[in-house]
């Protein structure tokens, strides 16, 4: 999968994504991330790429020139491709939305700067448009790294396993169930036997129902959307009467 980022800063991309899990992904080529330095489409010779807003108000608008060229670039005359805005004002990025767009073999996120980008070149290229929260960020520089690593995680190969991101938090609507690891005993606290019993349906179930458990008690919201067998509606319910 290519991830092609058009931004004014390619080094707080290019740096991000070097480290750990996504870095090894962009070595063994199973990923590709191509940042794309805007200014490098500036057509003056002060490389100016924004300038004020008309109307007036307070900070600098990125132009829609240097924008529409360096997207222009990636398309080599070929079809257009699915650009993503990041945005205070799009939809909020989820796990759903990191599963759909992990389909795409490319993708290009486009980071605003300043008060944002002219409005003329948004609605020209843009397909979607994706906030990482609802705070303002000073560019969408950070969310694009947020977004590809979320996105990549999910692409054939990149995690150790396949199946590492099976069980996960979100993964079903439901969080995922406590981990331990090694020393058996930390600050008088043991492992739950049950982990070391080397029984897989009871540790199953009993991940299971720690799973139903986090979710019910942190977010329970989750719950309506979860794929829940009759079992596990019981156990929910006798569960919330503890609550
Ligand atoms: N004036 C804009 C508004 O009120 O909608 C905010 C501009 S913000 C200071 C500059 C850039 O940061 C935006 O164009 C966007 O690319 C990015 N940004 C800020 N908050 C973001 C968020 N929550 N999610 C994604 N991108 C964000």
């Amino acid at each position: 999968m290519i991830f092609h980022v058009l931004t004014l800063f390619p080094e707080m991309i290019d740096e991000t994504v070097s480290h750990s899990v996504i870095g090894r992904a962009i070595n063994s080529e199973l990923i590709n991330v191509n940042s794309i330095n805007i200014r490098d489409y500036a057509n003056n010779k002060h490389n100016q790429v924004d300038d004020y807003p008309y109307g007036g108000g307070p900070g600098m608008v990125m132009q829609p020139g240097p924008i529409y060229d360096a997207y222009q670039s990636l398309l080599n005359g070929k079809e257009k491709k699915r650009v993503v805005f990041l945005t205070p004002q799009g939809k909020t990025f989820n796990q759903k939305m990191a599963k759909e767009l992990a389909k795409e073999e490319e993708l290009v996120l486009l980071c605003g700067h300043y008060e944002g980008i002219d409005e003329r070149v948004i609605e020209e290229i843009v397909t979607d448009e994706v906030s990482i929260g609802d705070y303002v960020l000073t560019g969408g520089e950070l969310g694009a790294v947020v977004m590809i690593d979320a996105i990549a995680r999910l692409v054939p190969g990149v995690l150790g396993s396949d199946d590492s991101s099976v069980d996960e938090s979100f993964s079903n609507n439901l969080l995922e169930y406590p981990q331990y690891t090694r020393p058996k005993e930390f600050l008088g606290k043991s492992v739950p036997d049950i982990l070391t019993s080397g029984h897989h349906a009871n540790i199953n179930k009993w991940r299971r129902e720690q799973s139903l458990i986090r979710t019910l008690k942190k977010r329970p919201d989750l719950l309506d959307k979860a794929d829940l067998s009759e079992e596990d509606q019981r156990f929910i319910k006798n569960s919330s009467k503890g609550l």
